[in-house]
C-alpha cells in the first residue's frame, strides 16, 4: 500500500518510512508524487496542524496520506514554544535552530534547576484513501539545560536533557534517537492502530 508523507523534512520522511515499512506501507515523498507545496500551519494545536497537512495532501492526490506536527513544550513557560517551535525566534533558514535555542535560553535564564522540565510532542495524522482518519500523539520527557551539548539531531535537541539519561538528545546517534523520540512513540501507536484496522477489514 502507498501513503504520501506531507513533509519536506528528509529526517521525518526517513523515520516514517523505517517504521511503516515492516507493516507493508511504501511511503512516498511529495517529490515522488510531483507536489511542490508549503502548507500553512495555522492550527492552534499539534493535532490540528498535522490534520491540516495530511488533509491537504489527501485532497490533492486522492491517496492515503500521513503528516507529523511536532514541537517542544516547556512547563515553566506555560507550554511555550509549543506550536510556534519552528518560528519561535522569527528567523528562517540555516540560522533558525541557533536563534530559537538562544531565545529559549534567554527566556529561561531565571528559571531554577528543578523547574526546567519540558517535553517534545509529536502528533501524527494518517488518512486512508477513503477519507477515514487516525490521529496519535507521542511524547518524550526531559529538562532544558543551561547550554547546548552534542552535535547530532536538529532543532532544540542540544538543549533537551532526556529523563533517565544524563545526555541531551543531540548526544544520541540517530538510531538511538529514533527508538525513543516523541515521533517514534507516536508512530508506534499509529502502527498498532493500522494493524488493528487491517485485521478488522479482513474479518468483515
Ligand atoms: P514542524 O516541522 O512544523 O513540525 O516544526 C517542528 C519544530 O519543532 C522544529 O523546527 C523544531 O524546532 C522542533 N522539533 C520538533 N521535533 C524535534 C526534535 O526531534 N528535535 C528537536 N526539535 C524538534
Amino acid at each position: 500500500m502507498e501513503v504520501v508523507a506531507a513533509t519536506n523534512n528528509q529526517h521525518k520522511l526517513e523515520e516514517i518510512r523505517a517504521i511503516l515499512k515492516d507493516i507493508g506501507y511504501e511511503v512516498l515523498s511529495l517529490d515522488d508524487v510531483g507536489i511542490k507545496i508549503d502548507i500553512e500551519e495555522n492550527g492552534t494545536t499539534f493535532r490540528e496542524n498535522a490534520l491540516i497537512k495530511a488533509r491537504e495532501i489527501w485532497r490533492l492526490t486522492g491517496k492515503a496520506s500521513i503528516a507529523d506536527d511536532s514541537g517542544l513544550e516547556v512547563f515553566a513557560l506555560n507550554g511555550e514554544p509549543g506550536v510556534y517551535s519552528a518560528r519561535y525566534a522569527g528567523v528562517e533558514g540555516n540560522e533558525k535552530d541557533k536563534a530559537n535555542n538562544k531565545k529559549l535560553l534567554q527566556n529561561m535564564k531565571d528559571i531554577p534547576e528543578n523547574k526546567r522540565q519540558a517535553r517534545f510532542v509529536s502528533a501524527i495524522a494518517f488518512i486512508f484513501s477513503d477519507g477515514k482518519e487516525i490521529i496519535t500523539e507521542g511524547y518524550i520527557n526531559g529538562a532544558i539545560g543551561h547550554e547546548e551539548k552534542g552535535d547530532n539531531g536538529f532543532g532544540y535537541d542540544p538543549l533537551f536533557i532526556i529523563d533517565g539519561l544524563d545526555k541531551t538528545m543531540a548526544e544520541l546517534t540517530s538510531e538511538e534517537k529514533n527508538k525513543i523520540s516523541h515521533r517514534a512513540n507516536a508512530l508506534e501507536k499509529l502502527k498498532k492502530e493500522l494493524i488493528q484496522s487491517a485485521s478488522q477489514n479482513t474479518n468483515k
